[in-house]
């Protein structure tokens, strides 16, 4: 730290990403919940012809893939604001609509972001433990009078709330908005969009990094009713209005074009996520039921970490959180049927 740094130390406590490694080509990568399936041919044909014209800024209200998304979600563009990645639009949602006086809410165990939010706004937060089985208590959530971050799926459980549980906390809470982060939601989840004509504080978050194998273009999305969206842009115009980038913009509506394709693949994963399920159940797992493409997964004769540490020595990437609650566990991101296969000889090498 330098003794220019206007933070006090320990004030801050910055995400740490799961290990990126650059040389992955002898690697099985399943810590970071990627796509092992690379974008369609129609993204890169559309990205080289935004690179073409790259010395123009690029269009600051995104219009295109607005209207995109608008077609492929059945609403009009007006209810879609798009970010750098969801994570950007979480930080956005933080300045909308978190201060000293409504503060925020989330679970104990969830997406690691929203705490490092907290913090870097000094946003004042309620913690909600989630149950014995790593279920979150919609009851928990009843007339919170906070703003509340939910990740539906949620990271690392892979649990899925039901759009009914979801209503139950938007109908006693409708002096705070209530943000649905939905990373996971095409790999077998209920979407809350068809919610958003319903709720005037329902601000659903997705992205293009899980189910559209587009994690290193950083393109994610918002959906809420115009008026909400329209706060979010004011907060998005007075940071960066040029946000998403020309490349990522031509990217994401090639995407959208095909949406058939990710969609198919996200099939193909979820079943894919069933078969390492079962087979690790076979070898003693005991494995969260996953809604996403993920599992979250135990064993009584191997800590997370020996699991972890075993499979990297093996080349294969997995995460481990050195976490209360949940040091027993690894996150497991669902790859191909051969990456799945690779993966169970390794563990059945190891325990
Ligand atoms: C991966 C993830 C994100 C971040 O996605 P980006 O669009 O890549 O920034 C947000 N929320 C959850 C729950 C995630 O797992």
């Amino acid at each position: 730290m330098s003794k220019y740094f206007s933070r006090k130390p320990g004030e801050l406590q910055a995400y740490v990403p799961g290990e990126q490694p650059r040389n992955i080509q002898s690697l099985i990568k399943l810590n970071t919940n990627e796509s092992p399936y690379p974008p369609a041919e129609n993204v890169t044909k559309a990205v080289l012809k935004a690179t073409n014209k790259a010395n123009l800024y690029c269009d600051p209200t995104m219009l295109a893939v607005r209207q995109q998304l608008a077609s492929v979600y059945g609403l009009t563009p007006d209810h879609f604001t798009l970010g750098n990645g969801s994570d950007e639009l979480l930080s956005f949602a933080f300045l909308a609509f978190c201060n000293q006086a409504t503060g925020a809410a989330f679970a104990d165990i969830t997406y690691g972001f929203y705490k490092v939010l907290s913090r870097l706004y000094a946003t004042p937060t309620d913690i909600i433990p989630l149950d014995e089985q790593f279920c979150l208590v919609p009851e928990d959530y009843v007339g919170l009078h906070k703003t509340i971050f939910i990740a539906n799926p949620n990271a690392p459980t892979g649990r899925a709330l039901t759009l009914a549980q979801i209503e139950q906390i938007l109908v006693s809470n409708p002096d705070n908005v209530v943000i649905i982060d939905q990373a996971y939601v095409d790999f077998g989840a209920e979407c809350a969009i068809p919610l958003v004509e319903k709720y005037d504080n329902l601000l659903v978050i997705n992205t293009f990094s899980k189910s559209r194998s587009f994690a290193g273009g950083r393109v994610g999305f918002a959906v809420a009713q115009p008026s909400l969206i329209a706060d979010l842009e004011t907060i998005r115009n007075s940071i960066n209005p040029y946000n998403v980038n020309a490349l990522s913009q031509a990217a994401a509506c090639a995407i959208l074009e095909n949406n058939d394709y990710y969609m198919q693949n996200c099939a193909i994963i979820a079943q894919n996520r069933e078969y390492l399920t079962e087979q690790l159940s076979a070898l003693g797992f005991e494995t969260l039921p996953s809604k996403t493409n993920f599992i979250f997964t135990k064993h009584a004769s191997i800590s997370g970490e020996q699991l972890y540490l075993g499979l990297k020595e093996k080349a294969i990437l997995v995460r481990y959180f050195n976490a209360p609650r949940i040091r027993d566990y690894c996150r497991i991101t669902i790859g191909t049927k051969d990456q799945m296969d690779a993966l169970i000889n390794a563990i059945k090498s190891l325990i």
